[in-house]
């Protein structure tokens, strides 16, 4: 059977390249069609390769900025970049993450959760979004909006519960764009303001597939809770040590290792990954998506074999890589930097490590997120100002 999302970055770039003429216009006018019969040909479906950075936002914005002016492609190019924002608006704020990973262990067996995870309640179409997640590790924005209002407004089931839901089968599942939007949906994060589905809007964007009718809460109220919290310093991006006797190491959150390799002057010894998906959630995460990542992984490691030295394991073992460190007489390791989520803290657990061992993690932050988190303080709309500069250096360092 072939394979809905290949974990590959050839894949990832064939799907730009054909997708790169439908980003103007035609992109704004269908954007918001869920039409997965017909293979959702209004969207580019790139989210998981971009989850990972199999591809990068800066590639995507310029192949399209390639073909169409920021005027004429500035609806997809700002979809792009509100994954950019969520990231920042985490990165600065990461005990929202943690009060949701919180909520999550102690969730308990409940058979309202089971029955809707598996797409048996009253609601046809829910149950359909519930299925398509499942079969694919997809599902278009709209339905995700859907979908997760009925649940936490129709079903009365805590938000928390969906978003873990989705963490464990979207093979986009990404900490920032998931907990921040189901959190939007539930009037939590823009306070006060919160998502209603209505049966018309969902008959008239799934092309009259489904009509729920009469079965939606329209009548909720906006979820409730603390403030946001205080705003943290972004952490600095670290430094490599020029001399030192250095090994490189991937994670699920950066698989395009090229600019890590520029920022490492000495041969280096090799590259090892460590792997997480599985901290994604303390409950079971899917197979397709684990798979993904463990593909992807090996995809990188593949690709950049020639660059990237002699391999070290590919594992989710943080001891195995000091192991490997301590074998390889590494005096520092290099990583992508891990943004808030299950990367970075198995990252904070070898640190520890590796520190023990007396050896360095530096983890290196891209110029995109260097250049556009600063902006994630307020809402979109105030980061949504940045973005003509952001593309724009972009272009000339392209140039
Ligand atoms: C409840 C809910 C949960 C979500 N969970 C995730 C998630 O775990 N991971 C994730 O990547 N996105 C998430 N999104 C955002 C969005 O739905 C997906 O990024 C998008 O549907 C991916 O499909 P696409 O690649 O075809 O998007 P396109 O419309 O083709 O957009 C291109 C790219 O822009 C980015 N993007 C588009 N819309 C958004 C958005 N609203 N927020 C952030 N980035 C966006 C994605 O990287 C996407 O690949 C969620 C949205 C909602 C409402």
């Amino acid at each position: 059977m072939s394979e809905l999302f290949p974990p590959k970055r050839l894949e990832a770039l064939s799907r730009l390249s054909a997708f790169v003429p439908k980003s103007g216009r035609d992109y704004a006018a269908g954007r918001n069609y869920d039409l997965p019969d017909q293979g959702h040909p209004h969207v580019s479906q790139l989210s998981p390769y971009l989850r990972h950075r199999l591809l990068t936002e800066e590639e995507v914005c310029e192949a399209v900025l390639g073909r169409y002016s920021l005027s004429t492609a500035e609806k997809f190019i700002q979809e792009v970049c509100w994954r950019t924002y969520w990231k920042g608006w985490l990165e600065m704020r990461p005990s929202v993450w943690a009060d949701y990973a919180n909520f999550v262990s102690g969730l308990e067996h409940d058979p309202k959760i089971i029955s809707a995870e598996a797409g048996e309640t009253e609601i046809e179409a829910f149950n359909a979004w519930a299925l398509e997640l499942v079969e694919t590790g997809y599902l278009h924005n709209h339905a995700r909006m859907w979908f997760a209002s009925i649940w936490i407004f129709t079903l009365g089931l805590p938000w928390q519960a969906g978003a873990d839901f989705f963490m464990r089968h979207l093979l986009d599942g990404d900490p920032a764009s998931n907990t921040l939007s189901w959190r939007w949906v539930a009037g939590l994060q823009t306070p006060g303001k919160h998502y209603i589905a209505r049966s018309s809007n969902i008959s008239k964007y799934t092309e009259g597939r489904h009509n729920p009718e009469w079965r939606l809460n329209t009548q909720a109220e906006p979820l409730s809770g603390p403030p946001h919290p205080e705003r943290r310093p972004l952490r600095p991006s670290g430094e490599v040590q020029a001399g030192l006797r250095t090994g490189l190491l991937l994670h699920e959150d950066d698989l395009a290792p090229g600019f890590l390799l520029d920022a490492v002057t000495d041969p280096t010894v090799g590259a090892a990954a460590l792997l997480s998906p599985d901290r994604r959630s303390p409950g079971p995460v899917s197979e397709k998506v684990s798979h993904f990542v463990t593909q992807a992984t090996e995809d990188a490691m593949t690709r950049w074999q020639d660059r990237l030295g002699p391999r070290g394991p590919v594992t989710a073992s943080a001891e195995q890589i000091v192991d490997w460190a301590r074998a390889e007489g590494l005096e520092q390791v290099v990583a992508p930097y891990a943004p808030v989520g299950p990367a970075a803290s198995s990252l904070r657990s070898l640190r520890k490590q590796l520190d023990g061992a007396g050896i360095t993690l530096v983890e290196i932050c891209r110029d995109w997120d260097i250049a556009a988190w600063p902006h994630a303080t307020h809402g979109f709309f105030r980061f949504k100002k940045a973005i003509p500069d952001l593309v724009s250096n972009l272009a000339r360092k392209a140039a």
